[in-house]
């Protein structure tokens, strides 16, 4: 790597980090994309099972309300670097796209051609990426310039760093949260963070045997959340896009409520079975009464969340950037991009495209600030 100051550094060779180096392009500056793994896009490679789910269908104003508080926020970068710019964006760069049932996905339905596509344009953008260089610590120089250390590697410089490190969860793909605990030591704003979209574990879970079956558009209730659409029995709990997008609200102790919505002939079969065997009664009322308040208003206390989320709930506070540069307000030269935010949307594509339009805000202000 090369000794001298880069004109920008990148921490985190996933969706967001990839995406910028794709969009900028270097010229007669110098860019290198910092990932602390031996392989690049290991979660774009799991998203969607493998397929991608690449982003949503529709209107980018419906999507505001995927990410609940955090909408009104995102709203001035989504609508800039919106859905349908994503979709010309990716069929110039030779990723055809195709729609089902409003989710977006490459034709290919390989989540393999949207890295190798993003890959070829940092290339051909003049971005050096380097694996195994994992950032151990940031330093802000008086000069303005970051000194950025690579554990077992010493130390590199660079005029503006730009923060992709994703979130906590899926350790193992690289997404560890160490670059969180950094930035709180530079005195960036940092919520809790948790998993989200993941699924919820409860006390006494009686669907084991239910393990693959799903129930189509049922209410899910928690104090603070109300989320319709289908549910999942796992062997250990619950999960499906209902409780995936509940689950963030979901507290240790707390109570979650199912209305099916449906009559006992119109759920699966072998579920009508485990529900007559949980309506025991003395007598033919008490079942019946019994039978009808399970699939009114199933109750449950919740044990806790799955580590395995989909993303996180928390990060860098949105208050601390600037939402149209995607620029740290507190610190010259800090971009701060993708999911390591404290944003997070419902499933459907809503978090790749917010990693998207971050990365490509980010990318617009980086183009100008270095005169290009
Ligand atoms: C199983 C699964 C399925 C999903 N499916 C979808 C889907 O279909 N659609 C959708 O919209 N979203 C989906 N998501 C969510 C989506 O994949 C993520 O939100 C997105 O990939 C986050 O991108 P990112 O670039 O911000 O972070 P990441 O992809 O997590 O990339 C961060 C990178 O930074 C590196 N890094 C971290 N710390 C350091 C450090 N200190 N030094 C150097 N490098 C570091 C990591 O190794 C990693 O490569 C899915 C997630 C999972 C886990």
């Amino acid at each position: 790597m090369s000794d001298g100051i880069f004109d920008v550094a990148v921490i985190g060779a996933g969706a967001s980090g990839l995406m910028l180096a794709a969009e900028l392009d270097m010229g007669y500056s110098s860019g290198v994309v910092l990932e602390g793994t031996s392989s690049i896009g290991t979660k774009l490679l799991m998203s969607g099972g493998g397929r991608c789910n690449i982003t949503h269908g529709g209107s980018i104003k419906d999507f505001i309300s995927a990410y609940g508080e955090a909408g009104a926020k995102l709203r001035r970068c989504l609508y800039r670097h919106n859905n349908q710019e994503l979709v010309s964006w990716l069929e110039g760069v030779g990723v055809q796209t195709t729609e089902e049932d409003g989710r977006i996905f490459p034709t290919s339905m390989k989540a393999r051609d949207v890295i190798d596509a993003l890959v070829e344009e940092a290339a051909s953008n003049m971005w050096q990426i380097e694996t195994d260089a994992k950032v151990s610590a940031l330093e802000k120089e008086e000069d303005g310039s970051w000194s950025i250390e690579l554990k077992d590697r010493g130390w590199i410089s660079a005029r503006n760093l730009v923060i992709a490190s994703g979130g906590i969860t899926y350790p193992e793909t690289g997404s560890d949260g160490s670059m969180l605990e950094i930035l709180k030591g530079l005195g960036v704003g940092v919520t809790e963070t948790r998993p989200a979209l993941a699924p919820i574990f409860v006390k006494d879970y009686p669907y084991e045997e239910l393990a693959g079956i799903s129930v189509s558009d049922v209410e899910v209730t928690m104090k603070a959340a109300r989320m319709r659409g289908d549910i999942l029995f796992t062997h250990e709990g619950f999960s499906g896009p209902a409780i995936l997008n509940i689950s963030k609200f979901a507290e240790k102790g707390g109570l979650m409520k199912i209305d099916y919505g449906k009559s006992l002939e119109e759920l699966p079969k072998r579920m009508q079975r485990v529900m007559r065997d949980r309506a025991r009664g003395d007598s033919g009322d008490v079942r019946t009464k019994l039978l009808e308040s399970l699939l009114r208003s199933d109750e449950f206390e919740i044990e806790g969340v799955s580590e395995r989320g989909m993303v996180t709930s928390g990060g860098v506070m949105l208050d601390e950037m600037d939402m149209s540069s995607m620029r740290c307000k507190s610190a010259d030269g800090l971009y701060i991009i993708g999911e390591a935010l404290d944003a997070d949307g419902i499933t459907g594509g809503y978090n790749l495209q917010m990693c998207w339009s971050t990365a490509r805000c980010s990318a617009d202000d980086l183009r100008e600030r270095l005169g290009r």
